[in-house]
């Protein structure tokens, strides 16, 4: 059984994703091919924002907003302490200093309240200077957007929206990237939408951002080709990663969001009763990056995952460590008093199996497997 199962939706798209690549192979037009424009105006209109910058992977479209932004030292970033890795070391990378929030048990997105006190005690602290946050749409929920725009503005911080994991992901109607002032997602494959090797894309409304990110994303490229009016990077979706994402995007929109959603919900179903289920608030929907139950300790959560893997049922423990005890930031000081949510739920969760292609036998016997070794 496979965690997330990329073959046999490539079994199932395959003879519209070998056209595709056949195509690209036929105009060799590896790099900024008509494919990649088609796809950039076809997700921006999805997410209902103005633009969209495809970019070579999430990171670099994280790191493309904050560079926009002229993030630098002196400057305090903040996000969840319970996310991918990639999210706070673009901060640092940029030689800006992440602050690490603690998130809410439920949503395991950033906790509003914990947000603002952090802002407030670097504002008392003095040392650095709040510029921007970063929500994180985690497992494919997005973050509680009313009150961090609310925060936001109060303080007049920008909001840079992590939606590697959240393509898809809707609150009130509006599509996940479309809640930061920038947005960035991720196309890497096991992400809700993903390519066929590394792939991004940066989010925005303002022309003007826009026009710096497309530039910085390509050498600090002018209005002409050898004008370079910045320094910048190069991080460009290839021709070929878009071909297959106008493919795949097609049958996300048509069929995969609503089937892993309702996989979800039958998991949920199946579960509710026997282990801590995934929250989803009212207003909400998900597009289910991952599936994530919560155990009631780490010796119950390991002992577990270990009767799955006997029974040939893979899991995934993301993540097993929160952001402040990762050791590239071991030179900083924490107090753990500040994270108990994310330090409680590291030794708790518990990712299942979960992908559009899940048959309903596979799911079938992932939950009476995990409920026998569950009462064992
Ligand atoms: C995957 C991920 C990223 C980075 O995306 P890549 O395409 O792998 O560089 C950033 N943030 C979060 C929350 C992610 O899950």
């Amino acid at each position: 059984m496979q965690f997330r199962d990329l073959k046999t939706q490539y079994q199932v798209l395959k003879p519209q994703i070998d056209a595709a690549i056949q195509a690209v192979l036929n105009d060799c037009n590896f790099i900024s091919g008509r494919q990649v424009k088609e796809l950039e105006e076809s997700l921006a209109e999805y997410v209902g924002v103005k633009h969209c910058i495809s970019s070579a992977n999430g990171t670099d479209a994280l790191s493309l907003a904050l560079m926009a932004w002229d993030i630098k030292a002196g400057d305090a970033v903040f996000l969840p302490d319970f996310t991918f890795f990639a999210t706070g070391e673009v901060v640092s990378l940029l030689g800006a200093t992440p602050v690490f929030v603690d998130v809410e048990a439920d949503t395991f997105n950033i906790d509003s309240v914990k947000l603002e006190a952090a802002i407030n005690q670097t504002i008392k602290e003095g040392k650095y200077q709040p510029k921007v946050i970063i929500p994180v749409d985690l497992f494919g929920l997005p973050a509680n957007y009313p009150e961090i725009n609310r925060i936001a503005e109060k303080y007049g911080l920008l909001i840079l929206e992590d939606g590697a994991q959240g393509f898809g992901g809707m609150f009130k109607g509006q599509r996940a990237c479309c809640f930061g002032h920038i947005s960035t997602t991720s196309f890497f494959p096991a992400k809700p939408l993903g390519c066929y090797g590394d792939g991004g894309a940066v989010f925005t409304n303002d022309d003007e951002l826009a026009e710096v990110i497309r530039s910085t994303s390509i050498h600090g490229k002018g209005s002409s080709r050898y004008d370079n009016v910045r320094i910048g990077v190069n991080s460009r979706l290839d021709t070929l990663q878009a071909a297959i994402l106008q493919v795949k995007f097609q049958a996300f929109k048509d069929y995969e969001l609503d089937k892993i959603n309702e996989i979800a919900q039958y998991y949920t179903d199946a579960l509710k009763d026997v282990v801590k289920t995934p929250t989803i608030p009212a207003g909400y929907y998900s597009s289910w990056a991952q599936y994530t139950i919560q155990l009631e300790n780490k010796e119950q959560r390991d002992k577990l995952q270990e009767d799955l893997k006997k029974e040939g049922i893979p899991s995934m423990i993301y993540y097993i460590k929160p952001m402040h005890n990762q050791t590239a930031f071991a030179g900083r000081k924490f107090d753990e008093a500040d994270f108990p949510v994310s330090n409680h739920i590291c030794d708790r969760v518990l990712s299942l199996p979960i992908h559009p292609y899940l048959t309903e036998e596979d799911q079938g016997l992932i939950i009476s497997i995990l409920k026998r070794v569950w009462e064992e």
